[in-house]
Formats: structure tokens, sequence, C-alpha cells
């Protein structure tokens, strides 16, 4: 068995093409762009305007995943590499996938440009400070904060009642020592003291904003709307009512043009924006989608943690809100993450999934399945991607493959992307153009845009999760009658709920059955457009662990970043 270098040696080996030319096949001229250097650019704004008013004719494929362990089943590596296979076979393609947010880059061990021969470069840029977006969020988000307490401080026109101020404050570090402070202490002079907490920058809820809007006008209207607090009535206090939209506006300028790199093949990649994808919707920025559906003939997006999660939020909230056809779904499995189905273990125990075991792999295809038939609710035709690790053998891949082509009737394909780069990916390109000839069926969100919270969220949970029911808890039923004050009460719903399982029990393996979800509390995110369902315990500040990836990197004298993956 082959080895395959580090991402940052194959990284450092590439041959990284100047900006304009890796552009020059979607038609963008250097004018088009405002470099960073020679490998990254962003959009000028007249760019980005002119191309998200275009007509896109663009087929959008969705990559999402099965229910996958805490270390990712590989939908980062399968966007970039099924992207540059579309490339290969002589189609404009652009892969279209989030921004990394320093708190997991210095957390845990991984990067999020995805691996092997299927990144996007320069890796390290991205992983690092990149074009500066989320500093900007962080900046703006910081500056609604500070001008907040100093309403209070000068006297409280608005009213703010400093015991329900719901705008926390934001840092892009895995800090847990910062989810819960006190701010303003010291006397009248730095005061009143009110109790408050952190999120990480990709919780903000100014992510989200960004990520959604369609425009400028867009993006001010929704930085407005957003509620920070409310009075002693219990009626919302917003942006607006602060005063600073424009200033927030102005911070975020920059931010919400979309970045463009080049793949390790030089395949053009949109890397913009990276909201969480439980908390908010997990998929990078709409007017990246918009701006690649206008040039391009496929666009490849990735939606956060498995189909439960990412893919119903990228049908239910944000294909609907960028006015997207999704034109096919590519589910991400691998024989770890099936072997994980298969077994009874939580946590899992990485060293328990090694060697062959093609028992375990089939006893995790109840998981698959469910992912499956979720994805087909949506009318969308579903490839099933098998990303190939190193240790994984051929029976335990054929297995999944027929099982898939059988039992299921999906298409199927292996993908090895990770080690070969495009070619790697060319089965999978090819399966999905296919899938998607041969489809006759109408991409469709699964909810009535109007319908209710309450029945959205029911919809969801039946039908996607599989659970018998919903436990709405007397403190989420206050909250539900309190969204009409802020107009939400038909908005679309974005359900928190852990990654690891298809319930709200991270222990629940495979495809859990006779249970209800508990919705303990509803948010409104008014500037979103959405109502967030927390079903659990809700992470908008990790932590790190015990041997953070930090202790790993160092600065050599000539510049080299080593240690960082
Ligand atoms: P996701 O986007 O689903 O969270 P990623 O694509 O980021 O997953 O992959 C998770 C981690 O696993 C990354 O560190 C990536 O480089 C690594 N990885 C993904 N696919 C493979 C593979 N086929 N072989 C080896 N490592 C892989
Ligand atoms: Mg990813």
């Amino acid at each position: 068995e082959q080895t395959i270098p580090s991402d940052a040696e194959i990284a450092r080996n590439a041959t990284n093409r100047p900006i304009e030319e890796v552009v020059a096949p979607l038609g963008l001229e250097p004018a088009d762009l405002e470099t960073y250097g020679d490998h990254v650019a962003k959009l000028s704004p007249e760019t980005t305007a002119r191309l998200t008013d275009r007509e896109r004719d663009a087929r959008y494929v969705l990559v999402t995943g099965m229910t996958p362990t805490p270390r990712g089943e590989g939908k980062t590596v399968t966007n970039v590499g099924l992207a540059q296979a579309f490339d290969r076979l002589g189609k404009t393609a652009v892969a279209a996938v989030r921004e990394p947010s320093l708190g997991p880059v210095f957390g845990i061990k991984g990067g999020a440009a995805g691996g092997g021969y299927s990144q996007v470069l320069p890796m390290e840029d991205i992983n690092l400070h990149f074009t500066g977006d989320l500093h900007a969020i962080t900046s703006a988000h910081n500056l609604i904060s500070a001008t907040l307490d100093n309403h209070v401080h000068q006297g409280n026109d608005a009213g703010i009642d400093v015991t329900e101020v719901v705008w926390p404050r934001a840092i892009d570090a895995n800090d847990r020592a910062l989810r819960e402070t006190v701010v303003g202490l010291g006397g009248s002079t730095n005061g009143p003291p009110r109790e408050d907490g952190f999120v990480l920058t990709a919780a903000s809820e100014l992510m989200a904003v960004l990520c959604l809007a369609d425009g400028v006008a867009d993006l001010k209207e929704r930085i407005g709307r957003i509620v920070v607090a409310y009075d002693a009535d219990d009626e919302p206090v917003t942006v607006d009512d602060l005063g600073v939209t424009g200033a927030v506006a102005v911070l975020l300028k920059d931010a919400f043009q979309p970045n463009v790199v080049g793949t390790i093949e030089g395949t053009p990649a949109f890397v913009h924006g990276g909201p969480f994808a439980n908390i908010a919707h997990g998929t990078n920025s709409i007017v990246a989608d918009a701006v690649g559906g206008a040039l391009a003939d496929y666009v490849v997006t990735e939606a956060g943690f498995g189909a439960d999660l990412g893919a119903e939020k990228f049908f239910d909230i944000v294909a609907p809100a960028a006015d997207i056809e999704p034109a096919a779904a590519t589910l991400v499995v691998s024989v770890r993450a099936l072997k994980y189905h298969g077994k009874d273990m939580w946590p899992v125990e990485f060293d328990d999934l090694e060697g062959q075991d093609v028992d375990a792999v089939r006893a995790g295809f109840e998981n698959l399945d469910r992912h499956v038939s979720v994805l087909r609710k949506y009318g969308v035709p579903v490839v099933v991607a098998v990303n190939r690790f190193p240790g994984d053998t051929d029976e335990e891949v054929d297995a999944i493959l027929e099982h898939c082509r059988e039992d299921l009737g999906v298409r199927a394909a292996e993908s090895t992307v990770y080690r070969d780069g495009g070619e790697g990916g060319i089965g999978l390109a090819k399966a999905v153009d296919a899938a998607v000839a041969d489809h006759d069926g109408e991409f469709a969100p699964l909810y009535d845009r109007d319908a209710p919270v309450e029945e959205k969220i029911r919809t969801v949970a039946t039908e996607v999760y599989g659970a018998d029911g919903v436990t709405i808890t007397s403190d989420a039923r206050d909250d539900l009658e309190r969204l009409e004050r802020v107009d939400l009460e038909r908005a679309p719903v974005c359900l928190s709920k852990t990654p690891y399982s298809f319930s709200d029990d991270p222990s629940k393996n495979g495809a859990p059955e006779g249970w209800e979800l508990t919705v303990r509390e509803l948010r409104p995110s008014a500037g979103a457009g959405f109502v967030v369902a927390l079903t659990g315990d809700v992470l908008t500040m990790p932590g790190l662990p015990s041997e953070p990836a930090a202790l790993e990197m160092d600065l050599e004298a000539d510049g080299t970043v080593t240690g960082l993956f």
C-alpha cells in the first residue's frame, strides 16, 4: 500500500498557478478581481453584483454525507475532488466550500480545506487568516456588542432589559473559559454589570447573515433586523434600534465579496463564509453559489455534517433563499463510519474500526439507507460516493457498492480523490451525470414555506430524523409565542441537533426508532430569517482537546510553517 504524503507536503510541492489563469476558463478578467497576492482574489463588488443577477445555468451538485464520526468522512475532500473530476471531463466546474475557522484549526488535527490531492490552495493561508473575512465578522459582531453596552451606559433610551440581552460577544478561538462571563465590572464608569458570554465567530448570526444575503441592500436589511435584546415589555430591540446597521455593513464591505482560489489541479474554487451547521445553516455564501452558477457548468458545494442536518438545511433554507434548484446530491460514506454504526460504541474508539470487517460494514447500512431515503424525499437524484481511506479493503468497498446498486437502486462509485486527485473522481462524476440524465423527479423543499414553525419542526423530526413525534418543553412553548413579535412565526426552521446520530442522543447509532425529539428552546434569528430550534446542549463555543493541534505548530526562520496538518 502506497503512503500518501501529508496535506502540507502535498500542498508545498504543488505548482500553484496565478489566480488570473485559474479563473480565466470562467470568463473572468483580471479587472473582475481584487487580488490578495498571486493566488487569492476577491471578486470586485461590481462583478459580484453583476453576476449575482445573471441567469444561472449551472448544475448544482450538493455534497452531503452519512452520519459522520468526529473525524469527518470526507465531504470537503470529495467536494474538491469532484469539481476537479468534472474539470478533467472538459466541463467548467467550480467548487464552493466554507472558510475554515481558527477555532478548530488550532484544536482538532486536520484541515478544513480538503486533503490529499483534493485540496484548495494556498492551504496554509486559507486555514489561517486568509482574506480576513472571519476577523471582519468578529469585529462587526463586537461593534454591535460594544454599542449595546454603551447604549445602556449612556441612559438606555431603548429600555434594554440587561437580563434579556441575547447578543453575546464573539471570538474566533476555541476558548471554553469564555462561554459564560460577566461584563461591566468595576463600578458605574464601566457598568452596569451583566452576564455575558462568547460564541465562536462561525456561530455569530452575522456569519449566517453574510452567507444568506444576496446583495448589499439585503445584507443591510438583514443586519438591521437582528434582535439583540428585549425591553421591559418583552419587545425586541434590534441593530437598527442601536443605530449601527450602516457601520456594521461598512466593516463587512470586503468580507461580503466572494474569495476565489484554485484547487491543487487548478480548478477554480470559491471559499466564502463558514456558518455552523447546527445553530446556523452550515453552507458557504449564497453569493458564491450564485456567482459560480452564473459562470460554470457545475457548482459542487458542501453542506455540513450528515444529510439530516446539512442537506436538510441546504434544501429547506438555502436553496429557496438562493433560488437554486439542486440537480443532484452526492452522499459521502466511509468504511469507518459504517463500521461505527454497525458496532455499539460511543464515544468512538477509532482503533476498533481498523482491520477488515465486512459484517460490521454491512451492519452500518441502516444508517446509509436512511440518509438515501431522506434525500429522495427532496426529489433529487442521489449518488453514493464511497470515500476510500488507506486501510479500506476491496471486499469492504465492494460490499457497499453492491448494497447501493442492488438493494437501494442508487448509483454508487468508489472515490479515490484523496489519493489520486480529480482522476480518482471520474467514475463518480460520470455517475452524477448519468443520475441527472435519468432522473424524472423534481426538487422540492420538504415543508410548505408558509407552514407554522411547530409544523415545520414536526415535519423535519418525523420525515428526516425518523422520530415518532416532537415534545416541546414549556419554555420552548413560551418562545413559540414570542416569535410573532419578530414576525418569524412562519419562518423556516434551523434545527440544532447532535451530528452524531439521527436522533437527539449521540450514543444512538444506526437508524434509531421509537423516540421523540425534544425541543428545549426556540431562538429567533431575525437577520438570518430563520428560527433556531435547540434540541440538546448546543455548542456555540467549543473547547480545546487535551492535546490541541496548536502544540505541534511552529514557524521557521524562512517563514515556513510546520505542524499545520
Ligand atoms: P468533512 O468535510 O466531511 O468533515 P473532510 O473532507 O474535511 O471531511 O475530511 C476529514 C479529514 O479526513 C480531513 O483531515 C481529510 O484530509 C481526511 N480524509 C478525508 N478523506 C480521506 C481519505 N480518503 N483518505 C485519507 N484521509 C482522508
Ligand atoms: Mg467539510
